[in-house]
């Protein structure tokens, strides 16, 4: 520390106090202020110090860049860190997030950033930071998703970084000049980042890249449905508030306390149910949900539940049961649907205040609340937040060639997923649309290829069939077998299918060994026949070295070759056993 500098911890407190920060450059490091404001506001221990000194090491790499509204670029990071410092991530998140552009875009060194900073520092910028496109070409993007993915193998928080990292991207993506780019970066958020949002159960970020991306592909359908729900917002709250009073006054009656609010979903979610499109009519059902929040053991959500359903009659298909069964991104609510007087249904969403943030924030809810008062959380903390799906991408991954990466990743993450059970109780997470052969290669990749049929709760099934949410499914080996081609037609998880790829590739590998090799034998049979007859013989040819020669110089790599080729006829025989007897 230069002698005369107040420590780094006290300046940042200063600073969150909006005081001047003493022995500082106060007018670069005052931007910083509102960030950790925050960051105290969820961690009242936080080691501030770090988050300021990442702040100043940022601010003077990025000097002088600016980004294409013409800010400086230290306002993007900074932006980025706010966006975590909102959803309440650690201190150790927030500078990497202040650094996460600095190795790909300036020369801070990554072991400088792991000097300064420490390894889980440095593990998430690099992460984050995306391959060299010139020196990977087409591959990079690819390659850079393999990376990151990598990385969040060891330290979950790269992905929600990178999430946070997109949200302020495409929050000024409109800066960008060129009309197809933008179109080409919200296709790509939507694509992969939006599925990342919703494993990682981040719906607050979730939510937000939707809508924007919304924006960029459909502004007039955007811009028309934002002015609608605008204009009819004064006629939803009339007709839900006596909803919404009746259903308060049910609480007295059940003695739980609860909270029951009107909550708006979000435009690109509203836009997606409308069937007919945006035709200037809206019905409160499809903009608005009503979410209970009973404060209580997770039991009270059905007490709630027993006392709506009792006042209104619920839409029976409509029900389900995400706390006994919960989502694969850990999301827990019970959903129903009820039908209010007017003939109409109206959603509702009931949860307990602590499924309520994991709803909103996922897997930053529970680094959260790993954070305690000092925001310290470490790599192995970041972890507990069990998610299956990771570990299942990360052990699919190396088998797939980068061309086919993206593509895979894309079908595992396309779809809302399912989680079912095995046996013994534990939940498997698939990609919606799975069937037996998924959970196969899931769960046994082994002794998949002799996988027989599933019981589906308790019942024989086909392979092929599809599975459901919340079934339990056992699988039943048979005799070792090969897989039959028709299961990459019903697999969808990107496991399943990277490992019958690669299996029917081996196949097709093996069988042309085999074919070449018999060719060889017949080929090398019918040059020693011809041979015989002039009085020749192929094996003292080929113990001199004469043979060998000879194929050399007709270009085969080897005499296995030569031979082949005789036996398909691409070399003639008699041309052959004369050059060689002469
Ligand atoms: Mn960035």
């Amino acid at each position: 520390m230069p002698a005369g500098t107040a420590p780094l911890t006290v300046r940042a407190h200063r600073l969150a106090r909006g005081l001047p920060a003493r022995g500082t450059r106060a007018p670069e490091i005052a931007a910083a202020a509102p960030l950790i404001a925050e960051h105290l506001r969820a961690f009242p221990k936080a080691d501030t110090g770090l988050l300021l000194r990442a702040y100043e090491v940022a601010e003077r790499y990025h000097r002088g860049q600016a980004r294409k509204s013409g800010v400086p670029y230290i306002t993007h990071p900074l932006a980025v860190a706010q966006l975590l410092a909102a959803i309440g991530m650690d201190t150790t998140t927030l500078a990497a997030a202040l650094l996460h552009d600095t190795v790909e875009d300036t020369d801070l060194p990554i072991g400088q950033v792991r000097a300064e900073f420490g390894p889980e520092v440095a593990i998430l910028v690099d992460g984050v930071t995306k391959l060299d496109g010139a020196r990977w070409g087409e591959r990079a993007e690819a390659e850079t998703f393999r990376k990151m993915i990598m990385a969040a193998s060891i330290d979950l928080r790269v992905l929600v970084i990178k999430l946070a990292d997109r949200v302020h991207n495409m929050r000024t993506l409109k800066h960008h000049p060129k009309r197809e780019k933008r179109e080409r970066i919200a296709r790509a958020t939507l694509e992969l980042l939006v599925p990342f949002a919703g494993r990682l159960g981040l719906y607050a970020y979730l939510r937000e890249l939707e809508d924007l991306v919304f924006g960029v592909l459909q502004p007039q359908e955007h811009d028309e449905l934002r002015a609608l729900v605008r204009s009819t917002a004064p006629g939803r709250e009339a007709y839900l508030a006596p909803l919404l009073a009746q259903m308060r006054g049910e609480r007295a009656a059940t003695g739980l306390r609860v909270t029951v609010e009107a909550r708006d979903r979000h435009l690109y979610s509203v836009f997606r149910d409308l069937p007919a499109g945006v035709d200037g009519t809206l019905h409160p059902r499809s903009v608005t949900r009503v979410v209970v929040v009973a404060e209580g053991p997770d039991t009270d959500c059905y007490v709630a539940l027993g006392a709506l359903h009792a006042r209104w009659r619920p839409v029976q298909a409509r029900f389900k049961d995400y706390v006994a069964t919960p989502k694969h991104n850990m999301y827990r609510s019970l959903h129903t649907s009820l039908l209010a007087t007017d003939g109409e249904t109206i959603d509702v969403i009931i949860r307990t205040p602590a499924m309520d943030q994991v709803a909103l924030f996922g897997v930053a809810a529970h680094i959260r609340a790993a954070g305690g008062r000092t925001g310290q959380v470490s790599t192995e903390a970041a972890r507990l937040a069990d998610l299956k799906w990771l570990d299942r991408l990360l052990a699919w991954q190396p088998l797939t060639a980068s061309e086919d990466f993206l593509a895979s990743l894309r079908a595992d993450l396309d779809t809302a997923g399912i989680l079912v059970f095995a046996p013994d109780g534990s939940p498997i997470g698939l990609p919606a649309g799975a069937t037996g052969i998924d959970f196969a290669y899931v769960t046994a990749p082994e002794t998949a290829n002799r996988a027989a049929g599933v019981l589906v709760n308790g019942r024989r099934t086909a392979l092929d069939r599809q599975l459901a949410h919340g079934q339990v499914v056992q699988l039943i080996n048979g005799p070792p077998a090969d897989p039959p081609e028709s299961w990459l037609g019903a697999a969808r998880s990107a496991q399943a299918r990277a490992h019958l790829q690669r299996w029917f590739a081996d196949k097709k590998a093996e069988i042309a060994r085999d074919q070449d090799e018999q060719a060889a034998a017949a080929g090398r049979e019918a040059l020693a026949a011809a041979l015989a007859s002039t009085g020749a013989h192929l094996l003292d040819l080929e113990a001199s070295g004469m043979a060998l020669r000879e194929c050399r110089r007709l270009g085969y790599a080897d005499l296995d070759a030569l031979y082949a080729a005789v036996d398909r006829a691409e070399i003639a025989l008699d041309d052959l056993a004369i050059s060689l007897s002469r």
